[in-house]
């Protein structure tokens, strides 16, 4: 199979899966000047196909995927993960896609594991919520998460230890329980840029959770099933804190990985009532977020380029960079 040293680096392709930011990330790739593919692993091709920026078509399953590899790798792909991508295919194979990544294909498999994750997060120095190792030790409020759970739902709220005795007592499979962080969320998005030697804070976002922000009306538990996202801007006093704990983190990943944080990256935080910035949870990847500026491009973003560019102009940015200084190495992983 064609390897990324063998690449033509004047003929590239971005490809993803189409969900998620696919719209985002394949409308800026086109722009910038790359060919695009986006590949089916849902019946949503209908719809996909209405959009002109997208040059190619791939229909796999996800045992089918690894065939595809090859045919990719002809057309000098770069792949960009996301993640339905990775809820799709289960992290085992989503990280084992031979196509070369934009970002940091290490991290899958971290962030699939939530005690991998929060230790991750611990070791940056960034502030978690507390973490119980037992029902006696709790003192709740608290949140329980189930391994594997995803996007809020197999999560469950606990208000007395009775409760969260009663609740934990019905499960049979690994879960941690969590201090419920009381306050709002904040969903702070970064990229990480090998090109530029930085990280930069680049836009937030907060979700649109069924059911917590409907009309709930006390007649259902919480279920925090991501519906939509919001754009967001922080009181520009916590902007120093939110910089500082996406260095750390990239830091972090450098060290415990031993191989740099790569382009979008989220940290999905609660602010309390005095301030406190509290990270639940990351991604290593780009998140459903950053569409909220898809095409308008993200506020912070003209911190750095005096321009309003989106995410998904961002990666097609630090990629064209990338390959005209012939380092695509760099950049993917
Ligand atoms: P996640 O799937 O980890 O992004 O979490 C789903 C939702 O659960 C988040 O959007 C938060 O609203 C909520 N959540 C998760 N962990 C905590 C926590 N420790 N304290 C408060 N809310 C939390």
């Amino acid at each position: 199979m064609k390897r990324l040293a063998d690449y033509d680096v004047d003929k590239l392709t971005v490809a993803t899966v189409a969900s998620h930011t696919a719209l985002q990330l394949l409308r800026a790739a086109k722009k910038t000047g790359f060919k695009t593919a986006a590949i089916y692993l849902t019946d949503n091709k209908t719809f996909y196909q209405k959009f002109g920026f997208i040059d190619k078509i791939f229909t796999a399953s996800v045992d089918t995927l690894d065939k595809l590899a090859p045919y990719l790798a002809e057309r000098n792909t770069i792949f960009i993960p996301h993640g339905s991508f990775v809820e799709y295919c289960g992290p085992e194979k989503a990280q084992s896609f031979q196509v070369p990544f934009f970002g940091t294909r290490q991290l899958i498999e971290v962030e699939a594991d939530q005690r991998k994750k929060m230790t991750l997060l611990r070791e940056a120095e960034i502030p978690t919520p507390a973490e119980y190792g037992s029902v006696e030790e709790a003192e709740p409020p608290v949140i329980v998460k189930l391994g594997g759970a995803k996007g809020g739902a197999g999560y469950f709220l606990a208000f007395s230890k009775q409760e969260l005795l009663e609740k934990t007592q019905k499960i049979s499979q690994s879960y941690i329980i969590q201090q419920y962080v009381i306050g709002v969320g904040v969903y702070m998005h970064y990229f990480a840029s090998p090109m530029y030697g930085r990280v930069e804070v680049f836009g937030a976002d907060t979700r649109y959770e069924a059911n917590v922000d409907g009309r709930v009306f006390g007649l259902a538990e919480p279920s925090f099933v991501v519906v939509g996202n919001r754009p967001l801007v922080v009181r520009e006093s916590l902007l120093p804190r939110y910089m500082l704990y996406g260095e750390k983190f990239a830091a972090a990943v450098e060290k415990t990985l031993g191989t740099p944080m790569i382009g979008p990256f989220c940290l999905e935080t609660i602010i309390t009532d005095t301030l406190e910035i509290k990270c639940f949870e990351f991604s290593g990847r780009i998140v459903a977020g950053t569409n909220v500026y898809m095409g308008t491009g993200s506020p912070y973003s003209v911190l750095y380029f005096d321009k309003a560019i989106d995410m998904g102009e961002r990666i097609a940015h630090e990629l064209k960079n990338a390959a005209e200084k012939n380092c695509l190495e760099k950049v993917t992983s």
